[in-house]
C-alpha cells in the first residue's frame, strides 16, 4: 500500500485526525454487508438506504479522496452472532446484538488492521502511522432511538438521533478517520475552532441534528490526506555504490499515470530534473535524500501539490580512504608488553561507505592473526617484526594499507619507550597527519 500525505493548496486550518488504518486503494471498492435485523424505529428499506448513504457520501463529498465501497446486501441469519474481526466480512449491525458497545456511544466501529504501515503528518504535526485495514464492522447502539432525515427535516423528531449523521460518522471511522475533537478536548478547552465542532467526525452529535449527515471541510481535508493524490518513487538501480553512480527513478502516482501532472525531482546533491523517469549520475561521495514534488489539477481534486522525500535514499562512496587530516587509514600506539592499540583513521563521513574491516597480522610472510574490530588492541604475543594490514571494504570498493611494527626488540617496545623530544616529535607528526606510513623505531 502506498498512501501518503497531501497538501492541498489554499487549505484552511484543519484539525482532522486519523484513526491509524486505511484500506488499500488498489483494492477499491471495499465490500460490506448489512446484518439481517431491522431496528423498530426504521424500515428495512431505510436501513439499507441510510447505511449505503453513510458509506458512499465520503466519495461523493470528498471526490479527491476517491474512496469507493460496494454494498453486498443483507447478511442473512448473521445478526445475533454480532461483530467479529476474524470473519473478514465488513458488516453493519443495528441494536448492538452482543452488547459490545460502550453505553455512551451512539455507534462504534470495530476495525482490525495490521501489516505494512506508512506515516502521515497530521495538522498538529503529529505523525500518524497508518496500517492496512482488513475487517471493519459498524455497530449502532441499542439504546439510541433513530430518526430518519425526512422526519428531522419535517420537525418530527423527539430527542432521537439522526441515523444518517451517525452512519456517516461511523463510516468515517470505517475509512480511517478519527475524531476532530474528543470529549476530553472539549472539556479541557483544546477544541477551539467552530469548524471542528461542525465536522462529521466531531466525537458526538446532538439529538435531532443533521449536521453530521454532510461532510464538513475538516472531514474532507482528512479523508483526502488519507486517500488523495500522492506520489512515491522507486528504482531498479543500485542505490548504494561507488562514484560515479547512476540511479534511474520511477515515479509512482495514485492514478498510475502522469496525466496532467508536473514533477520536480531534487536528487540531494543539488541537481534537479522535471522528467517523469529521470536518471541521475552522482559524481561525489555522500548520502543523498531524494525529493519529488508533483503538482497537478484534476476534476476531483482541483489544484494540488504533493511532496515526497526519501531520506538517505542514495549512498555514493569513494573507495575507503583516510579521514580528513590523515595520510593513512590507520596508525597505532604502544600499550604494554607486546600489545599495541590500532587506531583506525578511515573516513567515516558518509555512513555506509565502510562495511568491512579486517586486520591481518603477518610474521615472516605468514598470516598469524586476523581481527575484524574497528580499532582493535593487538597482542603480538612475542617480540619480532610484524606487518599489519588494514583491509577496508564498502560500496565504493576496497583498500588495503600496511605498516611494519617492530615489537619490543629492546624488551619494552613501542613509542612509550621513546623519551622526551622524540615522543614530542612523534606527536607533532601525528598531528600533521604524516605519521602513518613509517617504520616504528623502538
Ligand atoms: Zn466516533
Amino acid at each position: 500500500m502506498v498512501l501518503t500525505a497531501l497538501l492541498l493548496s489554499g487549505s484552511p486550518a484543519h484539525a482532522w485526525n486519523l484513526a491509524g488504518w486505511a484500506w488499500d486503494s488498489n483494492e477499491f471498492p471495499v465490500p460490506w454487508y448489512l446484518a439481517d435485523y431491522v431496528t423498530p424505529e426504521l424500515s428495512a428499506e431505510y436501513e439499507e438506504e441510510v447505511t449505503r448513504l453513510g458509506a458512499s457520501i465520503w466519495a461523493e463529498q470528498a471526490p479527491c479522496a476517491g474512496t469507493s465501497d460496494l454494498y453486498m446486501g443483507i447478511r442473512e441469519g448473521h445478526w445475533a452472532s454480532g461483530p467479529s474481526s476474524s470473519d473478514l466480512v465488513n458488516t453493519v449491525y443495528f441494536d448492538d446484538p452482543t452488547a459490545r458497545n460502550d453505553e455512551s456511544a451512539l455507534g462504534v466501529t470495530y476495525t482490525s488492521f495490521g501489516g505494512a504501515y506508512f506515516p502521515i503528518e497530521e495538522p498538529d504535526g503529529d505523525i500518524a502511522y497508518i496500517f492496512e485495514a482488513y475487517d471493519s464492522d459498524i455497530v449502532f447502539s441499542d439504546w439510541a432511538q433513530w430518526a430518519t432525515t425526512e422526519d428531522i427535516a419535517a420537525g418530527n423528531c423527539n430527542n432521537e438521533y439522526s441515523i444518517e449523521g451517525v452512519a456517516t460518522h461511523e463510516f468515517g471511522h470505517f475509512w480511517g478517520m478519527a475524531h476532530s475533537c474528543e470529549r476530553e478536548d472539549v472539556e479541557s478547552g483544546r477544541c477551539t475552532e467552530l469548524a471542528w465542532y461542525e465536522a462529521t467526525m466531531f466525537w458526538t452529535g446532538a439529538a435531532c441534528d443533521l449536521t453530521q449527515a454532510n461532510l464538513a471541510e475538516d472531514d474532507i481535508q482528512g479523508i483526502t490526506a488519507l486517500y488523495g493524490p500522492y506520489a512515491s518513487f522507486s528504482t531498479d538501480s543500485e542505490t548504494s555504490g561507488g562514484v560515479p553512480l547512476e540511479v534511474c527513478f520511477d515515479l509512482e502516482t495514485k492514478t498510475g499515470d502522469y496525466e496532467g501532472l508536473e514533477v520536480e525531482w531534487s536528487f540531494g546533491d543539488g541537481a534537479t530534473s522535471t522528467e517523469f523517469a529521470p536518471c541521475h549520475t552522482y559524481e561525489t561521495q555522500g548520502q543523498f535524500t531524494v525529493y519529488v514534488t508533483i503538482t497537478g489539477t484534476d476534476p476531483s481534486c482541483g489544484s494540488y501539490s504533493f511532496d515526497q522525500r526519501e531520506p538517505a535514499f542514495v549512498t555514493v562512496c569513494e573507495p575507503p580512504h583516510p579521514g580528513e587530516g590523515f595520510s593513512g587509514t590507520f596508525t597505532y600506539e604502544y600499550v604494554e608488553g607486546t600489545t599495541y592499540q590500532m587506531i583506525n583513521q578511515a573516513d567515516l563521513s558518509v555512513y555506509g561507505c565502510i562495511d568491512q574491516v579486517a586486520w591481518d597480522v603477518f610474521k615472516d610472510g605468514q598470516k598469524v592473526q586476523s581481527i575484524s574490530a574497528w580499532s582493535p588492541k593487538i597482542d603480538f604475543g612475542e617480540e619480532g617484526t610484524y606487518e599489519v594490514v588494514l583491509n577496508l571494504g564498502g560500496p565504493g570498493g576496497i583498500s588495503a594499507e600496511s605498516l611494519t611494527i617492530d615489537v619490543g626488540t629492546d624488551g619494552v617496545g613501542g613509542c612509550s619507550a621513546v623519551p622526551g623530544a622524540a615522543a614530542g616529535l612523534f606527536g607533532l607528526l601525528a598531528g600533521l597527519g604524516a605519521a602513518v606510513r613509517r617504520r616504528h623505531q623502538p
